[in-house]
C-alpha cells in the first residue's frame, strides 16, 4: 500500500484494525497516516462491499476520492448483511456493534445518528439441557456443567497453563492455550464449526 501511496500534501487514515495486540488509537492513526498528494489517487477499487469495504470508502469519500466497491453478493454488508427473507429482515448472524476504539465508535455514531440504538443483550448456549452466558463466564459456565465436568476442564485448564502449545497457529491452540482443551471440545469447537461452516 505504502508503494502505490506516495508521500505528498493531503493526509489520509484508513480505519485497518488489527485483531491482536490492539494499538492504541494514537498508534493506530501514527501507524495507519499517509500522506498522499491529490494527483496521487484519482479514484480507488475496493473489492468486497463488507464493513471493511465499505468504510474504506467511506473514508476516501471523506477526502473527495472516489471509489469503487465490487461486491459479489447481490447484498452488501458481507457476513454482517441484513438478508430479507418473506418479508422479515434478518442478520446471517445476530449482529451488534461493540468496540474499545473510540475512532470506530465515533464512525457509527456520525452514520447512524439517531438510528444507532442501545439495546440490552442476553446470548446464550444451549448445551445440554442447560443455558449457559456466552461470552462465557466462568461461575456460570463450572455451575451449570457440574462438579465431575468442572474439575475435568479445571485439570484441562491446568494442564494448558503448565504446557501451553508452543505455537498458535490456529483456532484450536489460541483456545487451549487460553481455557483448555477441555472447554475447547465442549463450547468452542462446536460453536465455532456451526457458525463458520467448517471444520476449526
Ligand atoms: C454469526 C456472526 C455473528 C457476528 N456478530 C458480530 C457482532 O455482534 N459484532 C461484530 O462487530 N461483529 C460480529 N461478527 C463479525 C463481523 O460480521 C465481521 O467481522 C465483519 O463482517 C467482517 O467484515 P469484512 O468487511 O472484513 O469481511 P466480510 O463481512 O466477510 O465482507 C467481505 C465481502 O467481500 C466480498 N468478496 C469477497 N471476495 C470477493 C471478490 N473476489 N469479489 C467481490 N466481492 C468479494 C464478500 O462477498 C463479502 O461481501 C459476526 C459474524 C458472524 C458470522
Amino acid at each position: 500500500m505504502h508503494a502505490a501511496f506516495p508521500r505528498g500534501r493531503v493526509r489520509a487514515t484508513l480505519p485497518v484494525l488489527r485483531a491482536r495486540p490492539t494499538p492504541s488509537f494514537e498508534e493506530t492513526k501514527r501507524r495507519q497516516a499517509w500522506t498522499l498528494t491529490e494527483s496521487d489517487i484519482r479514484s480507488c477499487v475496493i473489492v468486497g462491499a463488507g464493513p471493511a469495504g465499505l468504510a474504506a470508502a467511506y473514508e476516501l469519500s471523506k477526502l473527495s476520492i472516489p471509489a469503487v466497491v465490487f461486491e459479489r453478493d447481490s447484498l452488501v454488508g458481507g457476513i454482517a448483511q441484513t438478508g430479507n427473507f418473506r418479508g422479515y429482515r434478518f442478520d446471517i448472524g445476530g449482529h451488534r456493534f461493540f468496540t474499545k476504539v473510540d475512532f470506530v465508535h465515533d464512525t457509527w455514531v456520525e452514520i447512524l445518528g439517531e438510528d444507532f440504538l442501545i439495546r440490552p443483550r442476553m446470548s446464550r448456549i444451549y448445551y445440554e439441557g442447560k443455558y449457559f452466558d456466552y461470552p462465557l463466564k466462568p461461575l456460570n459456565a463450572l455451575r451449570g456443567l457440574g462438579l465431575r465436568e468442572s474439575v475435568r476442564i479445571g485439570l484441562s485448564y491446568l494442564r494448558a497453563r503448565a504446557f501451553p502449545e508452543p505455537e498458535e497457529r490456529n483456532f484450536e491452540q489460541w483456545i487451549t492455550n487460553r481455557f483448555g482443551r477441555r472447554l475447547f471440545q465442549i463450547f468452542f469447537e462446536s460453536y465455532t464449526e456451526k457458525v463458520w461452516g467448517i471444520p476449526c
